[in-house]
């Protein structure tokens, strides 16, 4: 258990003003969420001889002793050099951190001069703590009674190495299993470059959790992960990122984890006790499909009327002859008569409508892609949502039974 912990923030950048310490006060937090006491903040110029000075002093009152800064390749980088001498450890070549640097000038297409090459020499007998923002290591290190771990100066290195490797090396010493806990977070209706965008800050700042974001098959998906010794709050830590997420970009999230659109959309029908019906012309019966295939289906799910040509629409499912003729099978008028007309010969809740042109061919001058889906209310209401999609014929449909179960929620349970 430590007692305490210090932490040496080395820079004579600080000393002057010119950058304010927000490393101390980045690693404050974490170590308060770890439990460890901290008693002091130390702040030293880039000079060997005092920081010298300030590893004594620290190593005199606090048991854990972090570093930030003078990690670099440059002359007044040298943290580790004086580290090294107060232990009297020697400094060697770690051969992961050096592939990581050419990489990254690699990557970054920069020419790597020799000096760079200093970064990737570490206290010997440390665990190197991998950079995975930037070039240089840091260094975890056990002596006796006192750790010390090393990281370096730019927050943007030193928090995701913190919280990813710091952190898990200090429970190891307290010998505390870090717990990590993820939820996936799962929008429909916006793309993954908006979604981005309106939560680009909280991507940035955000170390515990992480937020990583995934698209794919026209959803957009954030899985949030988070670390913490307690089990319970890692999970607390989720639930507050969660909050701030669905604050910006909460119209268009519909679920969580295994759960997929239908899925949601079934369990509230089920729940809320209505029934649904269908009319589907250009999907074929692909939405009573998806919405069939949960237990209990039969308590929700009247039936369905695939209605692909007009004779069907109007002998079959009952869509008036005038509609037909005035405006055509894809049209608005034509989506609410078949939704009302679902609704009336099933006599459900619910009824919906698909009608539109999937392709490859145009239909009655309307482009592939053009879509309406109808949507008959238990409020009596009927509405109708035009959208135009792009794509294969199969994309359209399956995207087309994913917009109505989008609407419907939207519809049906967010104004509530
Ligand atoms: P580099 O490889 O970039 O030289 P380094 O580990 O040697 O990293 P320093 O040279 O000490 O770190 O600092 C690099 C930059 O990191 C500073 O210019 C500053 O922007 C930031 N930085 C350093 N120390 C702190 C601190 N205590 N709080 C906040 N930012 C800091
Ligand atoms: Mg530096």
């Amino acid at each position: 258990m430590f007692r305490s912990a210090e932490i040496i923030a080395v820079g004579s950048e600080l000393l002057l003003g010119q950058i304010c310490n927000t490393n101390a006060q980045f690693l404050s937090k974490q170590l308060a969420e770890l439990g460890i006491n901290v008693y002091f903040h130390t702040v030293v110029g880039d000079n060997p001889e005092r920081l010298t000075t300030a590893i004594h002093t620290a190593k005199e009152r606090a048991d854990l002793l972090i570093f930030t800064g003078g990690l670099g390749p440059t002359k007044d980088d040298l943290t580790k050099e004086t580290i090294a001498k107060v232990l009297q450890k020697n400094l060697v070549m770690d051969e992961n951190a050096l592939v990581n640097i050419e990489t990254y000038f690699r990557k970054t297409n920069r020419l790597m001069s020799e000096n760079n090459k200093k970064q990737a020499i570490v206290l010997e007998g440390s665990n190197v703590l991998a950079n995975d923002y930037g070039m240089a290591p840091g260094m975890a290190l056990t002596e006796k009674k006192h750790t010390y771990i090393l990281l370096p100066g730019p927050p943007k290195e030193l928090q995701p190495m913190f919280v990813n490797y710091g952190r898990e090396y200090i429970l190891s010493k307290l010998g505390v299993k870090e717990q990590i806990v993820s939820k996936v977070l799962r929008f429909f209706g916006i793309g993954e470059s908006q979604l981005e965008t309106d939560i680009d800050d909280l991507i940035e700042e955000q170390t515990n959790p992480t937020i990583a974001p995934l698209a794919g098959d026209q959803e957009v998906t954030l899985r949030l992960t988070a670390k913490h010794h307690s089990e319970e709050e890692a999970k607390r830590l989720i639930a507050q990122t969660e909050k701030l997420i669905l604050a910006r970009v909460g119209e268009y999230f519909y679920g969580y984890d295994e759960d997929t659109i239908f899925s949601v959309l079934f369990d509230k029908i089920q729940q809320s006790k209505y029934t649904l019906s269908s009319a589907e012309s250009l999907t074929g019966g692909l939405f009573s499909e998806r919405m069939t295939t949960f237990t209990g289906a039969s308590s929700v799910i009247e039936g369905s009327v695939v209605c692909y040509t007009n004779d069907i629409k109007e002998n079959v499912l009952g869509v008036s002859k005038e509609i037909l003729d005035q405006f055509g099978a894809v049209s608005e008028e034509c989506a609410r008569d078949m939704a009302d007309c679902a609704k009336k010969l099933f006599q459900t809740d619910i009824g919906v409508s698909f009608t539109g042109v999937a392709g490859p061919g145009t239909m009655d001058g309307k482009p592939v892609g053009t879509v309406y889906i109808g949507l008959a209310l238990p409020s009596g209401e009927t509405t109708v949502h035009h959208i135009q999609l792009v794509g294969s014929r199969d994309g359209i449909r399956q995207r087309t039974v994913k917009y109505c179960c989008h609407l419907l929620l939207n519809e049906l349970f967010k104004s509530s």
